[in-house]
């Protein structure tokens, strides 16, 4: 078990990506603080699981990741809870797909502020413990559209490209303690965020459901597979193991080949 008597924060964990690395933590001994939206039962249904299936204290913080002093306040609580921020994960994450001339302002502000600056405020409120322990682990679920763009993803993909380079410097600042920053690049995962933008698409580029699917998500991606989240997972715990402790300042691509093209 890597992650015996450690803390491991992962935003956005209340479905998803999210989740499967916050039940993979879980699986290692990390407890854990969950965030997000959902319904109720739902959530306390996940976080009950956590504890009952590995044993460990799990936390669910409600953090509005557009809200930087509910960012602040949710590390806080983490630290004062169960001593010690060790792992953070930046993960929350929300897409929007339309044209630039009519992608509505509020849209853009708020992509912005999930997907790029809650990861800031995270890591600022979060990297001081890690350097007093000299340990910590940083993981940012980029994307591939952080290396590479796609039409109509305007506000994701600056945010996405945005992640990736707060990582890179995130990650010579704190290379001197210990303390890794990476990002997870995914290609397309099988998740409700996936499934949530097939209407939107339709609507946008005049296609089927099957179209989408076929001739615009696995398009892009010569496996022609969905990137399972338990892949994702696996990743992130990896990127926690001693083994990993060289790896900082990488984008690690795990897209099916995509961003080979
Ligand atoms: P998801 O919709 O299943 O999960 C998103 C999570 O973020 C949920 O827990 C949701 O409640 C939370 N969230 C949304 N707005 C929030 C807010 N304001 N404050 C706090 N939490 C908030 O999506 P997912 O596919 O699991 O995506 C997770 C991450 O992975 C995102 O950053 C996404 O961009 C990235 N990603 C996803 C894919 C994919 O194909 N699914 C590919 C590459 C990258």
């Amino acid at each position: 078990m890597t992650l015996k008597s450690k803390t491991a924060l992962v935003t956005g964990s209340t479905s998803g990506i999210g989740l499967a690395i916050a039940r993979g933590f879980a699986r290692e001994g990390a407890d854990v603080v969950i965030n997000g939206f959902g319904k109720r039962e739902d959530i306390e249904k996940a976080r009950a699981g956590i504890e009952s299936e590995f044993g460990v204290r799990a936390h669910h913080s409600d953090a509005d990741m557009t809200r930087p002093e509910q960012i602040a306040a949710m590390v806080r609580d983490a630290e004062e809870r169960f001593g010690s921020v060790d792992v953070l994960v930046n993960n929350a994450g929300i897409q929007f797909v339309s044209a630039i001339e009519e992608f509505p302002a509020e849209k853009w502000e708020q992509i912005i502020a999930i997907n790029l600056s809650s990861a800031f405020y995270a890591m600022q409120a979060a990297i001081p413990g890690m350097k007093r322990r000299e340990w910590g682990r940083i993981i940012n679920t980029a994307s591939a559209h952080s290396l590479v763009a796609s039409p109509y993803k305007s506000a994701y993909v600056a945010a996405k490209h945005g992640i990736a380079g707060l990582s890179k410097s995130a990650a010579l600042e704190l290379a001197p303690h210990k303390v890794t920053v990476n990002c997870i690049s995914p290609g397309y995962v099988w998740t409700p965020l996936v499934e949530a933008q097939i209407p939107d698409t339709m609507k946008a580029r005049g296609l089927t459901k099957e179209q989408v699917i076929d001739d615009v998500l696995l398009k892009a991606q010569p496996t022609k597979e969905f990137v399972t989240v338990d892949q994702v997972a696996a990743l992130a715990v990896f990127l926690c193991s001693d083994a990993a402790s060289q790896i900082t300042g990488a984008n690690l691509s795990m897209d099916g080949g995509w961003t080979a093209q």
